[in-house]
């Protein structure tokens, strides 16, 4: 082998990249990463981790309101952006430092630079624009992640993206979102849960396009109870104006227009793979800028291998992980392993949350020739006294055949801590009789996935 600098080396450190270093440096290899913000990536610095976080303090607000029915007076409760935003960066100060700590911990040597291919073995390290270092390495990881696509209209230098929501100076009273995935939904509870009047325009039927349908139904319906004007078959911004108070002009194709503080684009995210000189060298990029890869994570250039959401497949940190594991075990440990992407549990923070695994009823429907489904809907406990109008809906998805649960998903308090236990379940093939022969506890939500006993009808299944 030729005398390389390193084993490894890894551009990008985020989840998979760091979490690839470090697996690496145990089963003995000399690794470096290259990064050139923050250690911790998407997830850790501005995804994840801070929205969660967001999150947290927009349920407050609903939480005060349900506290009235349990005997409590709540008075002169007032909410602070800046406070927010300080003690959140705080806490992302604190977890970057975590992650730099477990590069060092584990032999992984950090170059904080931008890294530029120069050939299949050697990389630019490039800093304020100058080349300070070139290294070379046996093999080469693309963990650069992906970055908030924006679209080209008049204005756009007015929107932002998620990446500047989580650092806004001022608490926007007035914010329109365009999108309806992941993150759209979730802004749009924040923002909300904290006091902005929220405007969410999304271009098609129903937001969570993917999500079974009546997690959609369910989702779409609490945010509108809870004060969120989401409008659907929206037409698309066409400009955003600069008044002279300050304000924004949003102005849809349709020619409707809606006054705002702030305009926030939730419309996917693409592959970070510009002005890396990866298809100079010949890895083969898809029409977005996603590096193609195999089962092995390789790309068309046999030593440079790319995993997590460069790939533009499973956009999740957990993902990009066990990715970076599987890729570290085949290359360094000797243990040849593959990703398994069946049954990945999910949850998003919408108010309330969703937890979902499995086939969607309308996948299961397109793959079996029979299929029974179980549903729940009802007001929790908590609100019994907390007065709120919020429901819980829960679904099973069964093989009619063989008994197996196919997909489980839930709409409710806690959705993604109880959909991580149920996805073990779901993991290891059970039935529907051995979810049933597991004993329930008494009084919760989650019990409702071990007793739901009875199928809706499938006539009726068949007109819904
Ligand atoms: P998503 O892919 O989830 O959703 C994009 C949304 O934007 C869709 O509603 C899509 O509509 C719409 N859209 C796409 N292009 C346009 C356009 N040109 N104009 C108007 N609307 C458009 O992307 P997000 O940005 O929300 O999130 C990116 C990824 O990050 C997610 O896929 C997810 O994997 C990950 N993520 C995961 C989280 C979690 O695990 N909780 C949290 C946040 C992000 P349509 O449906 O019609 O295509």
């Amino acid at each position: 082998m030729a005398d390389y600098d390193y084993d490894l080396f890894i551009i990008g450190a985020g989840s998979g990249g760091v979490r690839a270093g470090r697996m690496a440096t145990s089963y003995g290899a000399r690794v470096g990463i290259a990064e050139d913000s923050r250690v911790g990536g998407t997830c850790v610095i501005r995804g994840c981790v801070p929205k969660k976080l967001l999150v947290y303090a927009s349920q407050f607000g609903e939480e005060f309101e349900w506290a009235h029915g349990f005997g409590w007076t709540v008075e002169g409760a007032r909410f602070d952006w800046q406070t927010l935003i300080a003690n959140k960066d705080k806490e992302i100060d604190r977890l970057n430092g975590l992650y730099l700590q477990t590069l060092k911990n584990n032999n992984v040597v950090l170059h904080e630079a931008r890294a530029e291919m120069v050939d299949a073995h050697t990389v630019r390290l490039v800093k304020n624009g100058a080349e300070v270092e070139r290294v070379t390495a046996d093999k080469i990881l693309i963990a650069t992640g992906g970055w908030p696509a924006m679209p080209d209209i008049p204005g756009i230098e007015h929107a932002i993206s998620s990446n500047e929501a989580f650092h806004l100076e001022e608490f926007p009273k007035r914010v329109v979102i365009a999108g309806g995935g992941y993150i759209a939904v979730e802004f749009a509870g924040i923002f909300n849960g904290l006091g902005a009047q929220v405007v969410q325009l999304y271009r098609s039927e129903q937001i969570l396009r993917g999500f079974d349908r009546d997690i959609r139904d369910t989702v779409a319906n609490e945010m509108r109870k809870k004060g969120i004007d989401l409008r659907v078959n929206c037409s698309l911004i066409a400009r955003i104006d600069k008044q002279a108070d300050g304000s924004l002009l949003v102005t849809q194709e349709s020619g409707e227009t809606i006054e705002t503080d702030a305009v926030l684009y939730a419309i996917g995210r693409h592959p970070k793979t510009t002005g890396m000189n990866l298809a100079e060298i010949g890895v083969a990029l898809n029409e977005i800028g996603a590096v193609i890869v195999d089962d092995d994570f390789r790309t068309s250039v046999p030593n440079i291998f790319a995993l997590g959401d460069v790939t533009h497949r499973f956009q999740l940190t957990p993902v990009a992980i066990a990715e970076a594991m599987a890729f570290t075990a085949t290359q360094f440990a000797g243990r040849p392993t593959s990703m398994d992407y069946r049954d990945i549990p999910t949850a998003v923070f919408t108010q309330p949350p969703i937890g979902t695994c499995g086939l969607t009823e309308e996948e299961a429907r397109a793959r079996y020739d029979e299929i029974d489904i179980y549903k729940a809907d009802f007001r929790p406990m908590k609100h019994t006294l907390g007065g709120a109008s919020e429901r819980t809906m829960m679904k099973l998805i069964v093989d009619a055949k063989t008994d197996r649960v196919l997909g489980a998903h839930m709409v409710g308090a806690d959705a993604g801590e109880i959909i991580q236990g149920v996805g073990i379940a779901i993991k290891c093939g059970a039935t529907k009789a051995q979810f049933d022969q597991t004993v329930a506890i008494h009084p919760t939500a989650a019990e409702e996935f071990v007793t739901m006993r009875t199928p809706v009808p499938r006539m009726q299944q068949a007109a819904e």
